[in-house]
This record gives C-alpha cells, sequence and structure tokens, in this order.
C-alpha cells in the first residue's frame, strides 16, 4: 500500500482536481490523503472568530463567500447534470451546517466541528469527481479511525485496528481517499491534528498499516539545500536521513510538517517529497539510510523568542536549571536552543502565549531580558562528532553576522545558531556560499 498527500493547493481548485487523476491512476493500491482546498481552513478559522465574537453577521457574510467560491469549483469540476446535482447537494448540507451554529453556545468543540467541514468537502468532491469520470473509488471517513489520545497524541494501535477493519469492506478496491487533518479525541469528539497536520495524517495512516511508502505531494520539488524564496540558487537534496529530515522541517524548511518525521520513522517507513507541476522530478527521498557524511541544507525559522537568565544563584548551584526549565514545562511551552555560562542561561521559545507569566516567575529569582524577532538558522547534515572543521567553516560564513546564540554538539545532525531576524537573509545568504559555493 502507497499512502500519497495532497496539500491544500494540489485541490485547491476544479483545474488543480482534475490534474490528480494522472498522479493516482497507476495500479499499486493507495490510500489518498486531502487537506482542505486552499484558504478553506483559513476562512473557517475566521468564522469560528466570528462567532466566539459574537459577530454573527461577520459570520453569515464569510459563509457565503466561502459557499459561493465552491459552487463556482464545481460548475468548473463536473460535467455531468448528475455529479453537479450530487455535489451542489453537498455543499449545501455542509454550509447549512456551518449556519446552524449560533452565537451564545459556541464552544471549543463547536469550533473543531467546523474546522472538519474543509477536509471533509474536498475529500467528497474528489470521490465524487472519481466517479464521474469512472475511476472506481473508496471514501474512507477519518473520522472511523484517526484518534487521538488525552495528550494530543495519535493512538497508533487504535488506528491501525480500526483502518484495518475499514479497508477489510473493500476487499477488491485499490484507491482509497480519506481526509487529511482531521480525527476524534479521546471523548470521541471530532478533533484535528493542528493545523499543516494533513502530512501528519498521512505519516500516521502509513505508518499504522506499514505502507511502502508515504508520498507528500507538493509544488516544489523536494527539500531544497536553502530556501529558495530567500537565495538565489538552491539545489534539491535527493536522500535525507530521517534524523536530518526531522531537524530541517522543525527548523523551518516549510515543505514538511514537522510532526511528520516521527510515526514514519518509528516503523521505518521511507517518506517521499514530490512535486505535483514535476512529477518526473525525484524529489527527496527520507529514509533511515546512512548519509554522506557533510552539510546537507540549512533552514531558519522566524518569529523566535530569546531569553536570557542571569542569577548570581547559579554560580556552582545545582538546582538552578531544574527551576528554570520547571516554569517552561509548567507553561507549556517548549524549548529550542540553550547556551548556558556559569552565571547565566540563554534560551528559545517560538510560542510566546505565556510569555509574560513566564518571565514573571523567572524574575523570582533571577534578572530577566527578553528579545522578539530572533531567527534560528540551522545547518543540517551528518556531521560525526570526531570530525574537526564543521564548526569553523559555519562560524567563518557568518563571519560578518553578529551571533547572538550559537549551539553546536547537541546532535551530530545540527548545528543552530541564533540572530536577529533582520540579518536572517544575510546570513542564509553567506552560508550558502560558504558551505555550498553558491
Ligand atoms: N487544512 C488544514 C490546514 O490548512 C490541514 C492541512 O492543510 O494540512 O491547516
Ligand atoms: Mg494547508
Amino acid at each position: 500500500m502507497y499512502i500519497l498527500k495532497f496539500g491544500g493547493t494540489s485541490v485547491g481548485s476544479a483545474e488543480r482536481m482534475k490534474a490528480l487523476v494522472h498522479l493516482i491512476s497507476s495500479p499499486e493500491e493507495k490510500i489518498v490523503v486531502l487537506s482542505a482546498m486552499s484558504g478553506t481552513t483559513n476562512a473557517l478559522v475566521e468564522i469560528c472568530n466570528n462567532l466566539y465574537n459574537k459577530e454573527s453577521h461577520k459570520a453569515t457574510e464569510l459563509i457565503h463567500q466561502l459557499e459561493k467560491k465552491y459552487l463556482q469549483e464545481i460548475e468548473l469540476l463536473y460535467s455531468k447534470p448528475e455529479f453537479k446535482t450530487k455535489s451542489q447537494d453537498l455543499i449545501t448540507n455542509h454550509f447549512n451546517y456551518l449556519r446552524s451554529f449560533t452565537l451564545d453556545m459556541f464552544t471549543q468543540n463547536e469550533e473543531k466541528a467546523i474546522l472538519a467541514q474543509g477536509e471533509l468537502l474536498s475529500t467528497a468532491m474528489f470521490h465524487f469527481y472519481l466517479q464521474e469520470i469512472g475511476i472506481a473509488s473508496v471514501l474512507l471517513p477519518a473520522l472511523n479511525f484517526m484518534r487521538i489520545d488525552e495528550n494530543d497524541e495519535p493512538q497508533l494501535d487504535y488506528i491501525e485496528k480500526h483502518l484495518k477493519e475499514e479497508l477489510e469492506k473493500y476487499p477488491n478496491q485499490k484507491l482509497f481517499i480519506t481526509q487529511g487533518y482531521i480525527c476524534r479525541n479521546i471523548f470521541g469528539e471530532i478533533d484535528n491534528l493542528k493545523r499543516g497536520g494533513s502530512d501528519y495524517t498521512a505519516s500516521i495512516i502509513g505508518a499504522a498499516i506499514k505502507a511502502k511508502e508515504i508520498q507528500i505531494w507538493t509544488d516544489i520539488d523536494g527539500m531544497h539545500n536553502n530556501d529558495p524564496r530567500i537565495v538565489s540558487k538552491t539545489h534539491p537534496i535527493h536522500e535525507l536521513s530521517f534524523d536530518e529530515a526531522a531537524e530541517l522541517a522543525y527548523f523551518g524548511a516549510k515543505i514538511l510538517h514537522p510532526t511528520c518525521i516521527l510515526p514514519a520513522q518509528k516503523r521505518n517507513i521511507p517518506v517521499l517529497l514530490k512535486n505535483t507541476m514535476q512529477p518526473e522530478a525525484l524529489g527527496t527521498k527520507i529514509s533511515n539510510i546512512n548519509t554522506e557524511e557533510g552539510i546537507r541544507a540549512i533552514a531558519a525559522k522566524d518569529g523566535i523568542c530569546a531569553i536570557n537568565i542571569k542569577s548570581a544563584r547559579m554560580l556552582l548551584a545545582h538546582g538552578f536549571l531544574r527551576a528554570v526549565f520547571e516554569i517552561f514545562e509548567r507553561y507549556k511551552t517548549s524549548i529550542d536552543m540553550i547556551t548556558t555560562s556559569e552565571i547565566a542561561v540563554s534560551l528559545t521559545i517560538d510560542n510566546i502565549t505565556h510569555l509574560n507569566d513566564i518571565v514573571t516567575e523567572l524574575e523570582v529569582f533571577s534578572n530577566v531580558e527578553v528579545e522578539l524577532n530572533q531567527s534560528i538558522i540551522s545547518i543540517v547534515g551528518n556531521l560525526p562528532k570526531n570530525k574537526s572543521g564543521y564548526g569553523f567553516k559555519i562560524l567563518e560564513s557568518l563571519k560578518e553576522i553578529p551571533l547572538r546564540m550559537v549551539s553546536y554538539g547537541g546532535s551530530s545532525n545540527n548545528v543552530s545558531v541564533l540572530v536577529s531576524s533582520e540579518y536572517k537573509k544575510e546570513a542564509l545568504t553567506a552560508l550558502n556560499k560558504g558551505l555550498f559555493g553558491y
């Protein structure tokens, strides 16, 4: 079984949906995971915000606009009257459902039910389209098998069992369509895997049924050695280890959702990143190979907050770091980078929701300085700890750039530096030249 995931832009219009057909019509058995049409989830989030704010007029208007867009797309997608009618009914049902939410009773559960509509729509529309053109397929409801536990972690055993049961209902079918992103929680309520979670769905499904391969189809030909939107010359990387890919995805390579690596790695299922616009291009294969020694790629993550915590009490004191980390743990705020000296520690976070509370608690025993608008630049590859030269090469490339933090030795796959975001472009360009000769 192969898993093929297509994101919002790949199903973003009638034209793009039609173009998917030739990518999924090979004879192998496959499960196709789809996101919502691009823009839909954002619109649904906004509708929910309006409902929370008791602005029913705005919510109604947004629902109306979104419905109009869908009605236009289905006109272009189907040619037979039967399918036009069927899909109009589908759209009307889903949008009447959206209109049924009332302002005085709007809760998080209702928000999650609303956010699920995008994937329910895109998969049903695509399934109808395959029917219209005579391609046999089965629509598998993700809500029947995707489940997360009380920590929002996928319940792999549950998913494996229930997905198998679903698939066994159709022993002669080879093509299955299902929704990315949506799932149920421990209470059986509709929930989701967080924004951008369709990659995660694909990876969880791939792991659950021990697929041959998980393919993530996007609009670029795999991971590149640097951010092509920022530097002028880059090249695609054909092979990455799971560890390298996890570092790149977490530290900013937009092509793959960071959560996506773990389930695949756990069960050793290769992940292939492919380009819908250029299906013949090799893309990037992520697997448990030992990649060649060397630097493979650079990624940058913006919106980072650096916190410097200085305390005379840290000198020769044990328990200081525990006291610091405990505060972050209590506010469920994860730390990305850390550097220490004898009397101070600097660390970074990307979620500043609880920043004020965290700082207040840290100030009880230390002096705290906060710097916003920082970027983590990660240099990723296979960099054995017993080899010399990598640190030098990286820092030499960055010699003109003020470095706020440097983190070396945490793993043999990653060296990270923190710079003020105003230097990000310069840093990426300098590394591209120093490390790749561009
Ligand atoms: N539709 C969801 C989102 O936009 C999930 C996804 O696209 O992966 O966040
Ligand atoms: Mg999306």
